[in-house]
């Protein structure tokens, strides 16, 4: 047993999957453990066990994203280097979250991974909500009342005022001081917490699987193959054929030497689940095998790490399309938009972490109408998904790196091309 848990975390949930949709057939009304146990009460008690999990989860989403925005505002230092770094931000790394939210919506709708079933039974979807009037968009934005969008978890209301807050707390300097070593400290506790709380990911997805399997049968297996698909569809077409292009005709480089460099990267990104534990490989493919500049590298590479997501951009967006597919939610074109703008900015506040993205799809599922049962259903395969959309987030990282240290003369393109620094070159040793 003490074997088990020393072994790495993927592992464990995959063994645990396994061993979920093994039960979740016996306790079928036609399973093979029929006559021996009472299905219905295990499924029921499976289904409590995976609550517990997500509602550890879903604790987390309304301060996380709070919080880590705030922070993450503050943490730019001052108001003038606020204005320079939101424009790069804003330059680079806004369009490719939202080009990747877009790609994500196209690929659902496109593939249906969630259609061609009953919604399961047991489940009901929601009444369905009159289109939002102009003054409920603005109201989604602009919270009159923050505690109440915290109260309520209002995604957009409370990113916009997180920051909101922390230009304040820029403004004030000084004073402000004790407020930013607040949100500094929140930001690290509850992102230790999502770490703690993604120990129990094997209970969870053993529980999980187990009782989707008993409420769906194969039909779950087939649906969440066909999401697990998309998304490996959406991470291949945006790692390699986006950025790909990107390098390619915006940044007139050979490809090749892009994913060879990062091959190292991407590997432990996979294996990890995790841009922030991939960071110090990242940045030495980065500095070694592409020939970005140390100081470039750091800059680009931490940042992206905590807010340039793009594979968990367009993973939100997937998973709140198929859930709208599994209950049968039409979607008009101003909700597609407000999903699109929520991942991109949930995938801003995500933490680089195992699972780091799960906590914001209840809140964007709340902006479709999609009933937080969803998370229940997908939850169980949730690594295998996590594994690829943390080698895109590692992708788009190292690809923004390349540009920006391109355009600012930081780049050499000799390294870049053989994939090996062959002298210090002079852009280094400013470093
Ligand atoms: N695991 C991802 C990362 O570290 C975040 C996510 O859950 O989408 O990049």
């Amino acid at each position: 047993m003490t074997a088990f848990f020393q072994k790495p975390l993927w592992l464990r949930i995959l063994v645990a999957m396994v061993l979920g949709v093994i039960l979740g057939f016996g306790i079928r009304p036609e399973g093979y453990l029929n006559g021996l146990i009472d299905g219905e009460a295990w499924s029921a008690a499976l289904k409590l066990v995976g609550d517990a999990f997500i509602r550890l989860i879903r604790m987390l989403s309304v301060p996380l994203i709070f919080v880590s925005v705030a922070a993450a505002v503050v943490s730019i230092g001052d108001l003038s280097r606020l204005g320079k770094s939101g424009a790069r931000i804003a330059a680079l790394y806004i369009p490719s979250g939202l080009l990747a939210a877009c790609l994500g919506v196209s690929l659902a709708m496109l593939i249906q991974p969630g259609a061609g079933i009953e919604a399961p039974a047991g489940l009901s979807a929601p009444p369905v909500k009159p289109p939002p009037t102009g003054a409920d968009i603005l109201a989604m934005f602009i919270p009159a009342n923050p505690v109440k969008a915290l109260a309520e978890g209002d995604m957009l209301s409370v990113i916009v005022f997180a920051i909101l807050l922390g230009i304040g707390v820029l403004g004030a300097r000084e004073a402000a001081k004790p407020v930013a070593d607040v949100l500094d400290g929140a930001a690290h506790a509850l992102t230790k917490l999502v770490t703690y709380i993604m120990e129990l990911a094997p209970i969870g997805a053993f529980a999980l699987m187990a009782w989707a399997v008993a409420l769906m049968g194969a039909d779950a297996l087939v649906k969440l193959a066909a999401l697990i698909g998309t998304v490996y569809l959406g991470c291949f077409i945006y790692g390699f054929v986006v950025y790909g292009g990107f390098i390619k005709f915006v940044l007139g480089l050979p490809i090749l030497p892009f994913f060879k460099g990062m091959s190292e990267a991407m590997a432990v990104a996979y294996s990890t689940s995790s841009s922030n534990a991939t960071l110090p490989v990242t940045m030495r493919c980065m500095i070694e095998k592409l020939g970005i500049s140390r100081r470039m590298s750091a800059f680009v590479s931490s940042m992206g790490a905590t807010v340039n997501m793009d594979g968990t951009a367009m993973y939100i967006c997937i998973v709140t399309i198929f859930g709208a597919q599994l209950f049968g939610i039409p979607l008009d074109s101003g909700q597609l938009v407000g999903i699109v703008i929520a991942a991109s900015l949930g995938a801003i506040g995500a933490a680089g972490i195992p699972g780091g993205s799960i906590v914001f799809i209840p809140l964007v599922l709340g902006i479709a109408g999609v009933p937080v049962e969803v998370i229940a259903i997908i939850l169980g395969a949730d690594r295998i998904m996590d594994m690829m959309r943390t080698v895109v987030n590692v992708l788009g990282d190292s690809a923004a790196a390349v540009a920006v240290a391109k355009w600012e003369g930081e780049l050499d393109v000799d390294a870049y091309k053989d994939n090996q620094l062959r002298e210090a070159p002079v852009a280094q040793s400013q470093g």
